[in-house]
């Protein structure tokens, strides 16, 4: 890797105390109008892609030493979400924020929708992928004329100082402030009244979110997370299921939102998948994964203990070694696992991945439908009854067949959980929807005016009501 373009300095959490005055101050600027024309959208656009494409050494270098994450992982799984993001509103935005005609309504006018922004919102993000779950909600908050405060998380201390160090220095600091700080800051930033909350994270934090905002009556939009399962039956190719599974899996050491969970595999075909996954990890991770670049770390020994202690008693098919010093824990897949285990009940959030034998797909189908409704499934599957079946009778946020993690890249789709894994969905045109209201308008003109509706309500009137409706 190059060197970075710029020094990491430690950067202060923001004072509690200025938190109320800072929000103030940017509904202040909202209410100006400064961040409504497009011309301004469009330059806060063009000054956050700069912001990545002239600093992406120095946030490669943050993300590495927050979670040791490859440059490849960096680049494209984590800041390059901004630059697609950033670049498909920049191509669309005079598109999105069109008026919407909505048709003509007999005598009474033209009606049509159009987008305003929401005021001052609020985006809270996870240490996961740091930089792209903080960024690329911010597009489609710009995107939409909000002013915007952005919470980094304080787990990834690297990143969250120099994103709070470039902020301000690309972005209008009038309208998008970034506040640095863990639960103390938060909670003062909750107690603010905001016209929209987007958070990204763990369901209980997502409580609490939901009931600050409650006080304001503020809408939300939640990221959650959950236990996403892989189905494999007997018809999968076997060698590509298994390459893409643990690609999913291992990938940023299993800390991804959507990484399969765990996986439901047709009994006569367990033993393969296994040892094919095994090949997989072999030829990822040549040599051992701890020395491999390649592979990332777990965030922090608060992480690295909860995830050893899920594999505690289960029977390790391959992996299973663990270094506390360096948060390592290697690619590990575990079979014979006991739905009632520890490792079953909730998020593993790690590289640890059980296998769950089922006899066949109605199974596997009943055994998800036992669960919260997760945020991604996988099936791999050549048979296409099975995937109608998996399709109609199963509830997630998003499915990728015969893969893992895909359907997040297609920014057309929208990305969210449905239930206990989120609610509302962002991405390109879904993001700028998310951060904007839809006024109904309708323009009457003077000439018309239908006398009949007004009262008194003579009975030829209430006759002539009844006939139109
Ligand atoms: P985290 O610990 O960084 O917390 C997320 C944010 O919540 C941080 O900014 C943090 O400061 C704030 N926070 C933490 N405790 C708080 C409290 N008591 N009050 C107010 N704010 C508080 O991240 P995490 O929650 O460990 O993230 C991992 C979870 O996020 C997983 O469940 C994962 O599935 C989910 N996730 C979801 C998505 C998605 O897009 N749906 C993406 C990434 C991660």
């Amino acid at each position: 890797m190059s060197a970075t373009a710029i020094e990491i300095l430690p950067v202060p959490s923001s004072s509690v105390s200025e938190i109320p005055s800072l929000v103030a101050g940017l509904r202040a600027s909202f209410e100006s109008g400064k961040t409504r024309p497009l011309s301004w959208r469009r330059a806060q656009l063009e000054a956050l892609l700069r912001l990545v494409e002239e600093n992406d050494d120095a946030l490669v270098a943050a993300l590495q030493a927050d979670l040791g994450k490859p440059e490849l992982e960096a680049r494209a799984a984590d800041i390059g979400q901004v630059t697609i993001e950033a670049k498909l509103a920049l191509k669309n935005l005079k598109k999105w924020t069109r008026a919407e005609g909505a048709g003509t309504v007999p005598l009474m006018g033209k009606s049509f929708v159009v987008r305003e922004p929401l005021g001052v919102v609020l985006i809270i993000a996870p240490w996961n992928y740091p930089i792209g779950l903080l960024l690329s909600p911010l597009v489609g908050a710009i995107a939409a004329g909000n002013a915007v405060v952005l919470k980094p998380s304080e787990v990834t201390a690297h990143t969250s100082a120099i994103l709070a160090q470039l902020i301000p220095d690309y972005l209008d600091s009038e309208a998008i402030a970034l506040v640095e700080g863990g639960v103390p800051e938060t909670t003062a930033l909750l107690e603010q009244r905001f016209d929209h909350i987007m958070y990204t994270g763990n369901g209980s934090v997502a409580k609490v979110i939901m009931e600050a905002a409650a006080k304001h009556l503020t809408p939300i939009t939640l990221e959650l997370g959950g236990k996403s399962p892989c189905i494999v039956d007997k018809t999968a190719d076997l060698r590509v299921a298994a390459r893409r599974i643990a690609w999913g899996k291992f990938m940023n050491a299993g800390q991804t939102c959507i990484a399969p969970d765990y996986i439901l595999v047709e009994e006569s075909v367990e033993e393969d998948l296994i040892a094919e996954l095994e090949k997989s990890v072999k030829s990822f991770y040549s040599g051992e994964p701890r020395d491999n670049p390649d592979y990332t770390r777990i965030v922090n020994s608060r992480h690295h203990e909860r995830i050893s202690r899920l594999m505690e008693g289960q029977e390790i098919a391959f992996g299973g070694a663990t270094r506390i010093e360096d948060c390592y824990i290697e690619p590990t897949v575990l079979r014979n696992v006991s739905p009632d285990s520890p490792i079953m009940q909730s998020e593993i959030f790690g590289p640890v991945l059980p296998v769950l034998r089922v006899k066949d797909v109605d199974e596997a189908i009943r055994f998800v439908n036992q669960g919260e409704k997760p945020l991604a499934l996988y099936l791999f599957s050549a048979d296409a009854a099975a995937e109608e079946r998996v399709l109609s009778l199963t509830s997630s946020g998003g499915v990728t067949i015969n893969g893992t993690i895909m359907h997040i890249a297609n920014a057309k789709m929208p990305f969210g959980g449905v239930g206990p894994s989120g609610m509302g969905a962002y991405h390109g045109r879904h993001s700028f929807e998310t951060f904007s209201h839809r006024k109904a308008v309708l323009r009457r003109g003077f000439r018309f005016d239908i006398k009949m509706m007004y009262p008194p309500y003579t009975e030829w009137r209430t006759k002539m009501a009844k006939k139109m409706l």
